[in-house]
């Protein structure tokens, strides 16, 4: 049985075609430049099909549905037959406000409700909605399910998601703490679960580091708190947002550049993080190198000049991150395991070394020989004497929404 996953943005559309019996890829690609020019880049993984890596048209999110379709169907890229041997559709839906707690089949009602929590992710919703929108049409009758990154964290007590500011806004506008990357905090602690020596009262805290960082604290197996808020932007720094910041500065910078509150925002979102403090990049690739790190030990190179405010940045990012893991340990009442995930946390030795060196006053610690070992697979970087199992563990949000989808179509 074979389930298609969709992973739509405002501009591009990514797709992996899982085999479920095996759990494997048979396929997988990305769309881009979508209502620009656009491009298709196409990837199967079976043996004698052939990668398709070109520009092709594609005005609306529909044409970029058709191209995949056609090209997991074509003799020579191709992965299967027919388009009736995909049994159903996986969306990620970004945000599912305070309706959906779990994954939902969709119909006529869930697109009505995400259509509601526009409000509360403008830039994310209708990206997704043009994602469904293609799929109905190009597959009529297949089941389409939507896994919500939100879900995850819909255990958080009320007392870590409310704000506090007058509660109106959280019983007539939904403003409330929802969290984000539900999906990856959801599998990468289940992993960490299955590796600790003991089934209850796990405490594990998750930090997924990528272009976008958030961090859960995970107690047995149920999100209790998290670091993103009612949108994306609160929490750690990020590539190029700010996280938490004092929202007074809102109003300061939009003063001292006499702009918009809308084009402030802007700038907290697209100009900052680690890129508002290196200003050349937010690849963490770009700024560790930059900062004079080797890459692959994660240690200083010793030839290099380093850049201030390159190690600057990582400094604040580290810093902000050990800090949210402090809390963290407060809000579990303990801790049993650390987990490293997403581009960064799977592949920054420096990053995660700099930041268990400053966890070092609470007790954990880890090897700093494993923690060079670049593994792509389960990696235990506990060292001797920690207070708390630190483990390195790839996330894989496509196949939770595969699983998902599998579960909610056979309900
Ligand atoms: P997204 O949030 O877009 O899914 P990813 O999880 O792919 O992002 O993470 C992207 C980030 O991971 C980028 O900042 C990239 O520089 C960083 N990254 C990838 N590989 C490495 C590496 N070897 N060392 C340091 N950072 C890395």
């Amino acid at each position: 049985m074979n389930v298609l996953v969709i992973n739509a943005g405002s501009s591009s559309l990514k797709y992996q075609l899982f085999n479920m019996e095996t759990e494997t890829i048979l396929a997988k690609g990305l769309c881009e430049r979508i209502g620009i020019d656009g491009h298709l880049k196409h990837k199967p993984s079976l043996a004698g099909k052939k990668v398709f890596d070109e520009a092709v048209s594609l005005p609306t999110h529909a044409e970029a549905i058709s191209a995949v379709i056609d090209k997991l169907t074509s003799a020579d890229y191709g992965v299967i037959e027919c388009l009736s041997e995909i049994k159903a559709v996986g969306h990620r839906a970004v945000h599912g406000g305070r309706r959906f707690f779990g994954s939902a089949l969709i119909n006529d009602e869930v697109v009505a409700i995400l259509e509601d929590c526009i409000r509360l992710a403008p830039l994310h919703i209708p990206a997704n909605l043009m994602g469904i929108r293609a799929c109905q049409i190009a597959m009529p009758g297949v089941p389409q399910v939507a896994v919500f990154d939100t879900a995850f964290h819909h255990t958080i007590p009320e007392h870590a998601y409310i704000y506090p500011i007058p509660y109106k806004y959280y019983e007539e506008n939904d403003i409330r703490r929802y969290g984000f990357h539900g999906s990856s905090h959801r599998y990468v602690s289940a992993i960490a679960i299955q590796h600790l020596d003991k089934t209850n009262d796990t405490k594990v805290i998750t930090c997924h580091l990528g272009n976008g960082s958030s961090l859960a604290a995970v107690k047995n197996g149920k999100s209790i708190d998290t670091t993103m808020g009612v949108t994306p932007l609160e929490g750690v720094p990020m590539g190029t947002r700010c996280g938490s910041v004092d929202p007074s500065m809102v109003d300061i910078i939009a003063d001292i550049e006499n702009i918009s509150i809308k084009e402030t925002m802007d700038i907290l979102n697209k100009k900052s993080g680690v890129l508002g403090i290196y200003g050349e990049s937010s690849d963490f690739r770009d700024i560790e190198i930059a900062a004079g790190y080797d890459m692959n030990t994660g240690f200083d190179d010793k030839s290099a000049t380093p850049n201030k405010r390159a190690k600057l940045a990582l400094e604040v990012f580290n810093y902000q991150v050990a800090k949210f893991i402090g809390s963290y340990i407060v809000a579990l009442g303990g801790l049993d395991a650390l987990v490293f995930t997403a581009g960064i946390g799977e592949n920054s030795p420096y990053v995660r070394r700099a930041i268990c060196d400053l966890l070092k006053g609470i007790g954990i610690k880890i090897d700093e020989h494993t923690n060079a070992v670049r593994a792509g697979d389960f990696l235990d970087i506990t060292a001797e004497g920690s207070i708390a199992k630190v483990f390195v563990i790839p996330t894989d949000e496509e196949l939770v929404i595969a699983r998902d989808t599998m579960e909610i179509i056979h309900k």
